[in-house]
């Protein structure tokens, strides 16, 4: 006797893997999920905690505060926006409303873990075009491999894990080559933390134009990852499309208010960006004069690409008090944290290389 039997594609989806958590607080720092460091503003925590009151109800379906004031923020209308538990989930919505049974998706490798997954989820085939040498997104490469069957391409900037933003320059030109019928989605989930002039906000590439969507987060620099909330700008059919195929009632009423209370003291929260970014700048620095070869990051994290010695270097920083977030035989990813977790960093990775 047989049971069911699920698409057999699902073979094929990769297994996401968390960042580890720290055993402790008072053993380890967490550096694994490019989480933000601080705590809530007191704004944003008292903005939740009186929303939880509400919890014997439904939260609102159609999220209109949160859009009102996403609209205002970003000066975009209503109806090019879409609102998701996360960017992630916004960007499964988005590949189920454009993807049937064999189109493809093309991104760029390593990048986000959950590209492969959301992609063989709709149904789609991953396209996987190799990053180059120096981490970067290989833009003519990505454009050559567009076919008829190419539903959308995905620029993820500045690239999880490896750090690189994309230059503005490049992605225009990329998005000139991009036929009209193909998505240009661009992930801009730490662009809070972009900081080289030569990038260019994705939203201003989003306007005028029919193919390009863009996809933020309150995860990372809002310091939200554990409400789940994300949105995508995007042509209204687009938006429409994301919205039609959303899990209803998916954003709760708590991760709404303290999306929009974070709106509300963006000014303190990108204050609390520009300490990590000064953080980063220390590493980086830290990190090449020690003799690492490190690729430019526009992120909250660094990447050391070591190959072999990933996992090594994953469990002697675990040892040393930091959780690192390692991809076997390619490289470990570190979030920038506290500067005592910074220090900590600098401090394993000097001595593994002596080892
Ligand atoms: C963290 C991250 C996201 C956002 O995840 P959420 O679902 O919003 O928490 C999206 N894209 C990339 C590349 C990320 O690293």
């Amino acid at each position: 006797m047989t049971g069911p039997v699920v698409r057999p594609a699902l073979d094929s989806i990769p297994t996401y893997v968390p960042g580890r958590p720290a055993a402790s607080a008072a053993q380890a720092y967490k550096l694994s999920s490019n989480e933000n460091p601080y705590p809530p503003l007191p704004g944003v925590f008292e903005a939740a905690v009186e929303a939880a009151a509400a919890m014997n109800r439904y939260p609102d379906l159609g999220c209109a505060d949160l859009l009102d004031g996403l609209s205002r923020r970003f000066g975009v209308p209503v109806d090019h926006l879409a609102v998701g538990t996360g960017s992630v989930a916004v960007l499964y919505h988005l590949l189920q409303a454009l993807v049937s049974a064999g189109d493809e998706v093309v991104y760029a490798w390593r990048s986000f873990e959950a590209y492969p997954i959301a992609v063989v989820a709709a149904g789609g085939r991953p396209v996987q075009v190799p990053l180059d040498a120096d981490a970067r997104h290989d833009l003519d490469a990505m454009a050559d491999a567009i076919t008829d069957r190419t539903k959308a391409v995905i620029v993820c900037t500045p690239n999880n894990p490896t750090g690189p933003a994309v230059r503005g320059d490049e992605l225009a030109a990329f998005i000139e080559r991009v036929p009209s019928h193909v998505l240009v989605v661009i992930d801009e989930a730490y662009r809070e933390f972009v900081r080289d002039e030569k990038t260019v906000d994705g939203v201003s590439l989003y306007r005028g134009r029919e193919n390009v969507c863009v996809l933020r987060t309150f995860s990372k620099a809002y310091g939200l990852a554990g409400f789940r909330v994300g949105f995508a700008i995007a042509p209204p059919a687009i938006a429409a499309a994301i919205r039609k195929v959303a899990l209803p009632f998916g954003v709760s009423h708590v991760a709404q208010r303290a999306a929009l209370a974070s709106l509300e003291v963006e000014d303190a929260l990108l204050e609390r960006v520009e300490q990590l970014v000064a953080q980063r700048l220390l590493v980086l620095s830290g990190l090449r004069e020690g003799g690492w070869e490190v690729p430019d990051s526009e992120a909250n994290f660094v990447w050391l690409p070591l190959g072999d010695r990933a996992v090594d270097f994953a469990a002697a920083a675990e040892k040393a008090g930091i959780m690192v977030r390692p991809f076997a035989g390619d490289g470990v990813r570190i979030t920038i944290g506290e500067p005592e977790a910074n220090d900590i960093l600098l401090r394993v990775a000097a001595e593994f290389r002596s080892t």
